[in-house]
């Protein structure tokens, strides 16, 4: 696929999508990154799915990244024999602790600490704000309260606090159990939900450095006081997800759209990835078209140069998971061609080598390049020509390394690629990836390449940007 988009596309699977058949078709249509919701998955799930990934990354030689997305300290309802249907004005029970209610309607709770943190007066936000509950009456184990908004509350419902500190570790259990089975699965990226500080990456950082993982951690902001974290954590974190289902319930809603630049700025300033992800395509749930609503805030997201965006509900339990895929593809592509905020004009360059790819990519202008080309072996030198928003020139990257390779995969603009290097002769090196790229049909003769390579000079290795035209 030599498709010009830039802004990556991830979709959650799910009922919808976990088959064979389905994931070929999202993956043709233009899938980069596959979420698994471990909110949802079960351990044969997630098993099923990379296994199928995998299967078809070979088979179409593209390479696609997965991204385990954890539960973490999220309140939920339990489970229920069959679904309430709630009214305004009707009494339901939350209890905790295994507690039975004499209500009519009741449901147990998963956070012991309920009770505690709440107070008469206080709205329960349930099943994404769609259902909200009034506390009316507080005792041991036990609120009663009143329902506001009509609607189906099913089992395992999310409940969100708004401004209320919840007293949950960072990684529960779970998501420790999960986090084995991705690093015995291989994920490519592991998304830690909730993260309040920077604290909380570090825990992660350090269970996957005790069992030797190489698995990068995006951070989901998607609270208060996460969103007043975002410096320190996008400091620690490998990327962030701009998580606005949970965002829109716990921050006004009216600051959403400020939140969402202003930490799409902060990770343009700091050079790691960002994703724009929830009710991107929501109504696409149900039907074939997208919302003019929903059309505009993919392009916003595309314009803001966020490195990929998001598909939840849409394609693991939508009904029309491929034509989302496409909808996205096809506003990415158009937006890209009219232009973007270029917030990586603020990019605070950290590093000798990201000079060096900053200084590629203004040449690769300067010469109407067709291609800027760059060779990694953990991933930063692609991670660094990303962070250009080279608009003008489309970005290779070639890694030697299977653990590295898909992971690029996220990273906007960047198309990877496994070969394996000459280790003595990196201008070899070069000499292979043009021979790939025109194989590929993605350059051709008289065609410029800027590539960023390093030549011996008295013996020692010295990093060089070199102009290449194609033979
Ligand atoms: C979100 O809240 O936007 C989000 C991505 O988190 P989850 O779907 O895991 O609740």
């Amino acid at each position: 696929m030599n498709s010009v988009r830039r802004t990556k596309i991830i979709g959650t699977v799910g009922p919808a999508t976990e088959s064979l058949e389905v994931l070929e078709q999202l993956i043709l249509s233009g899938l980069d990154v596959v979420r698994i919701n471990m909110s949802h998955a079960t351990d044969q799930q997630v098993r099923n799915t990379v296994e199928r990934v995998r299967k078809l990354s070979l088979k179409h030689e593209r390479h696609i990244a997965l991204l385990m997305d954890l539960q973490g300290p999220a309140i939920r309802t339990g489970d229920l024999p069959s679904a309430l249907d709630l009214n305004p004005g009707e009494r339901i029970a939350l209890t905790v602790r295994g507690e039975q209610s004499e209500e009519e309607h009741s449901v147990d709770v998963n956070y012991d600490d309920l009770i505690e943190d709440i107070h008469v007066g206080n709205v329960v936000m349930v099943d994404n704000g769609t259902i909200q509950l009034k506390v009316i009456e507080k005792q041991q184990n036990h609120l009663t309260c009143e329902v506001l908004t009509e609607g189906v509350l099913g089992s395992r419902r999310h409940i969100n606090l708004p401004g209320i500190r919840v007293n949950l570790p960072a990684l529960t259990e779970k998501d420790i159990r999960n986090v084995m089975l991705g690093i015995e699965l291989g994920v490519d990226f592991i998304a830690m939900s909730f993260v309040r500080e920077a604290k909380d990456v570090v825990m992660l950082q350090e269970l996957l450095s005790q069992h030797h993982a190489s698995q990068k951690i995006i951070a989901k902001l998607e609270d208060q006081e996460g969103v007043r974290n975002t410096e320190a954590i996008a400091d620690v974190a490998d990327g962030i997800m701009v998580a606005r289902g949970d965002l829109g319930i716990e921050c006004p809603y009216e600051e959403l759209p400020i939140i969402q630049r202003r930490i799409v700025k902060t990770c343009l300033t700091k050079g790691i990835p960002v994703i724009v992800a929830t009710h991107m395509l929501e109504s696409m749930i149900g039907n074939a078209l997208p919302t003019r609503a929903e059309i505009t805030d993919v392009s916003n997201a595309v314009f803001e140069q966020a490195d990929a965006i998001m598909l939840s509900g849409e394609t693991s339990v939508g009904q029309y998971p491929n034509q989302c895929v496409e909808v996205m593809n096809r506003i990415a592509q158009r937006v890209e061609r009219s232009g973007g905020a270029d917030y990586a004009k603020l990019a605070k360059l950290d590093s000798l080598e990201a000079k060096l790819v900053k200084g590629a990519s203004v040449m690769a202008r300067e010469v109407e390049a067709k291609a800027l080309i760059v060779f990694t072996r953990t991933g930063r030198m692609a991670r660094y020509a990303a962070w250009m928003r080279t608009l003008h020139t489309r970005v290779y990257a070639f890694t030697n390394n299977r653990d590295v390779v898909n992971r690029l995969a996220l990273y906007w603009g960047v198309r990877p690629f496994l070969i394996d290097f000459v280790e003595e002769n990196p201008i070899e090196n070069v000499e292979q990836a043009i021979i790939l790229l025109k194989d590929k049909g993605l350059v051709e003769q008289g065609n410029y390449i800027i590539a960023i390579t390093q030549v011996t000079h008295k013996g020692k290795w010295i990093d060089s940007i070199q102009v290449e035209k194609v033979d």
